[in-house]
């Protein structure tokens, strides 16, 4: 097995093999680039080093001193050299790029005789004795696991001894002792001393590289990343340069675009007089790469040349790492240029401007989730610097806000109607009851719950900042008082949230609102190009849908007609129509319903402009429509002219011990098929309302919670025929959502009936998981951190599970009619990873909260490629 590769030897495609430092110092060796000649220890390598014992093989310590010999010859120093040592560098370097993750030594070849030699031939002393102190530091460090600490300690009490400001000013006496006092720490630290031969520094320092991989910080960096453990690591061997051997010489980073904006242009730092990590290490203050244009112009022409000559070979935006010598520009390391999302979206549209890539090329290079960063409102940065932050819950429902804070959505909704206060409506948890308080709040705030408890769910549906589960948050209702820690609120406080990073803050922080623009708003239109999964919207208000239609939907997947109910005047009728004692009673509230609806569709329709709008009749449980305080009771008692008594007995008659099991969606049609049947009304009356203005709307209407074909059959008859009654020239579609598993396994038979599906991933998951979603903040959080569960399957689809139950619907959906359009539109309708296997299952479309459309919108674009 071959286990070296000279630079000269590899190239970019062979990352596998030399990991990413070396495929690039390989490729830029092709390109024929100035870099410093060496050669690369395979991963390979790696891995027959740790399967033996994590010992250095014989054969490959033989293919080490062959390489040696060859790049003595090749660079007419040598190890043994007593006039001109060769000095080199070994640089880790995975597959994936881990920066900081692995170690480097630099010098290595130094000992108190070389640096005699080192001195002489450079005429420089002062310059060999600082190379000399950084080996020992490096190689202590990494090889003897001395910390740095003790060794930087050395540095700095010299410094104040002499009142230096900075390592430049060390003389080069000063450099001797250091290096003195730094072999004494070998041997009180280590007990061991510093090894003088070369081979042997070498062979140690190759050693700890393989080592490195298995060390802490790189294994915690790999299981946050999701970087598979077998990689391992390959060992870069290169001939030393010298940044700082004078004033003609430095050593510097650069960017070929601008990493936080994506402007073009290059942007960087650098110091004269320095090696290594100097630069990045803030023992000096670096340089911005600009003024080298002014000290060294010939060396900024050319590395801004090289710097466009790689991006243009790479493609994208690099990160460089160079360094000068006595006027002689080196390239040190070439990857791909890490960057904010901002700069991502500049730098991908840019690029396909320049004619460098192409459109599919650009989306393949979002990270979609990095998208919903750039749409939300966040904290002024400096600002933000000012304040600390109290404790962090889940982050419900990105954006920024800062209001005053109130416990009850009364009390929240009272301050800002009457005061014109912005509020946060501080809760443990909320409820249906709480929506208006919510809709008037600039955030929500829930000590409890997780990602979709009820809270999370209407936030993001809003586009309300949301943070949920802060579990140190105790809000004290009877004394209305909430306690964070040792912070004690009270209502009327300022509080601010941030509800992309799940923090909460005391006071008033300000905030700049996003928008879709420029580049951005001319990716997304490529996305919409390119992908063949369309992206609809959850919205149950004309307000949601303007925002998704400026957010570009493709139309409405999903209206939740409930959330209609809840403002003051229609949830007193909802109220009088649950309670009332027969359908006489019922009557006048369905009239005054009615009403209301027809204008909330009518007004959602005239909006959609032809674009196909979903409305989902009613849903949840009567009961979380009913009066639970007895002011409320009273209120509604009297609107009903009976007692209070009366009333709470029916109250309590309603009551049921399961109610997300109970009596709600299309049960309810089958026991008050007046309610349905007024909203198919209010629907139907919308489009033709429309109609005499001109608008041909086609009405979708779906039915919650179908389990059968019989049932859906019966309610599809209940719709049609009021739809018949009304009028027999309006074009529709009845269609189910599947959210029961039974549904899925039956779905070959409810498509007979069913004229498009559209999956309800939260109750599914909650129904084949059997988990309660408005409970799994208990336990799910450990279950996660256990590895019992990979991720929140709330959040991201079960593939194997749920995922299983879906493609089966789909499958046996599209044997019946080939054609039924399938859409998604639970919560993981906006997730990325979701959406990749939603497209492998030949789902129709998403549908997720307006905030999330474009990055849905990338994700199906990505899943299409
Ligand atoms: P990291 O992966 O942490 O960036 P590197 O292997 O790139 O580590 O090494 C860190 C720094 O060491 C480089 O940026 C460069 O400045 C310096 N360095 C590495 N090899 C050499 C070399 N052969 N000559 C001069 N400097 C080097
Ligand atoms: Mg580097
Ligand atoms: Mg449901």
């Amino acid at each position: 097995m071959k286990q070296i590769y000279f630079f000269s030897e590899g190239n970019k495609d062979m990352r596998q093999l030399l990991g990413g430092k070396g495929a690039n110092l390989a490729e830029m060796t092709r390109l024929k680039l100035p870099v410093p000649a060496g050669f690369t220890i395979t991963t390979e390598a790696c891995h027959a080093y740790q399967r033996n014992n994590n010992e250095l093989s014989d054969s490959l310590i033989q293919e080490i001193d062959n390489a040696l010999i060859k790049l003595s010859e090749y660079t007419n120093k040598s190890f043994n050299d007593k006039t001109n040592p060769l000095l080199i560098s070994v640089r880790s370097g995975a597959a994936i790029s881990m920066p900081g993750m692995m170690d480097t030594i630099l010098n290595i070849g130094l000992n108190d005789e070389s640096v005699v030699a080192l001195a002489k031939i450079t005429n420089n002393e002062r310059f060999a004795y600082d190379s000399y102190r950084r080996l020992l530091a490096m190689f202590g460090n990494v090889v003897y696991g001395i910390s740095e600490e003790i060794f930087d300690q050395v540095l700095t009490d010299t410094k104040k001894d002499n009142n230096y400001k900075s390592d430049i000013e060390l003389t080069t006496d000063d450099l001797k002792s250091i290096v003195e006092r730094f072999k004494e720490i070998y041997t009180q630290d280590a007990h061991k001393a510093f090894p003088q031969n070369p081979q042997e520094q070498l062979l140690a320092a190759v050693n700890s590289v393989f080592e490195s991989w298995d060390n802490n910080r790189a294994r915690v960096y790999r299981k946050q990343n999701n970087i598979p453990e077998t990689l391992g690591t390959a060992v870069n061997v290169q001939t030393m340069v010298f940044g700082n051997a004078g004033e003609d010489c430095g050593t510097g980073v650069a960017f070929t675009r601008n990493p936080a904006t994506g402007e073009k242009n290059l942007f960087g730092e650098y110091l004269l007089n320095a090696q290594g990590e100097d630069v990045v290490s803030g023992v000096r203050t670096p340089q911005p790469i600009d003024t080298l244009k002014l000290s060294m112009p010939k060396i900024y022409d050319q590395f801004a040349e090289i710097a466009q000559k790689l991006e243009d070979h790479y493609e994208d935006m690099q990160d460089l790492e160079f360094t000068i010598e006595h006027g002689e520009l080196f390239l040190l390391q070439a990857r791909d240029g890490k960057r904010t999302p901002e700069a991502a979206v500049k730098i991908a549209v840019d690029l396909v401007n320049e004619g460098l890539i192409g459109k599919k090329t650009a989306i393949k290079r979002i990270d979609p989730e990095s998208i919903s960063a750039m749409l939300h409102a966040d904290f002024d940065k400096v600002e933000l610097k000012k304040h600390t932050s109290l404790t962090t819950g889940l982050p419900a429902s990105p954006g920024a806000a800062s209001g005053q804070i109130y416990f009850t959505a009364e009390e929240a909704k009272n301050a800002h109607d009457d005061k014109h206060q912005k509020v946060i409506l501080v809760r443990q948890d909320t409820s249906p009851e709480d929506i208006e308080g919510m809709v008037v709040s600039e955030a929500i705030v829930t000590s409890r719950g997780g990602m979709t408890s009820h809270a999370a769910v209407v936030a993001r549906g809003m586009g309300s900042t949301g943070v949920v589960g802060a579990h140190e948050l105790q809000v004290d209702y009877k004394n209305k008082v909430a306690k964070i820690n040792d912070t004690v609120l009270k209502p009327g406080d300022w509080i601010s949230v941030d509800g992309t990073k799940g923090k909460i803050y005391s006071g008033q922080i300000p905030t700049s609102e996003a928008v879709i623009k420029g580049d951005l708003s001319i990716l997304l239109d490529w996305a919409k190009e390119i992908s063949d999964m369309g992206v609809y919207t959850n919205a149950d208000t004309p307000a949601d849908f303007q925002k998704a239609l400026d957010f570009d939907a493709d139309g409405i997947g999903l209206t939740r007609t409930e959330h209609m109910f809840f403002k003051a005047e229609r949830l007193l009728q909802m109220r009088r129509l649950i309670l009332a004692k027969d359908a006489t009673g019922r009557k006048d509230p369905l009239e005054k319903l009615l009403a209301m609806q027809q204008n909330d569709f009518y007004e959602i329709y005239k909006l959609s402009a032809g674009k196909s709008v979903t409305v989902r009749l009613l849903d949840p449980p009567l009961h979380e429509f009913l009066p639970h305080d007895t002011k409320e009771i009273k209120l509604v008692a009297d609107e009903l002219n009976e007692t209070t008594e009366d009333l709470e007995n029916r109250i309590d008659s309603l009551k049921e011990l399961n109610p997300m099991l109970g009596h709600r969606g299309d049960r309810l049609a089958v026991t008050f098929p007046d309610i349905y049947q007024m909203q198919v009304r209010a629907i139907i009356n919308a489009v033709l309302r429309l109609k005499d203005e001109g608008i041909e709307i086609k009405p979708h209407i779906m039915i919650p919670l179908t389990d059968s074909k019989a049932e859906m059959q019966w309610v599809r008859n209940l719709v049609e025929n009021q739809i018949k009654e009304l009028s027999s020239d309006v074009e529709y579609q009845v269609g189910t959502m599947m959210e029961m598993p039974r549904a899925c396994v039956t779905a070959n038979q409810i498509a007979e009936v069913s004229d498009f599906f559209s999956f309800g991933t939260n109750d599914l998951t909650q129904l084949t998981f059997g988990y309660s979603r408005d409970d799994v903040g208990s336990f799910m959080p450990e279950y996660i951190k256990q590895g019992i569960l990979p991720n929140d399957p709330f959040q991201s689809v079960d593939i194997e599970g749920v995922g299983e139950l879906m493609k089966m619907a789909v499958d046996r959906g599209r044997q019946t009619n080939k054609q039924l359009p399938i859409g998604v539109c639970g919560e993981v309708g906006g997730d990325p990873k979701s959406i990749q296997f939603f497209d492998k299952i030949g789902i129709t479309y998403v549908s997720c909260s307006p905030y999330r459309i474009p990055v849905a919108r990338i994700s199906a674009a990505q899943a299409t490629i």
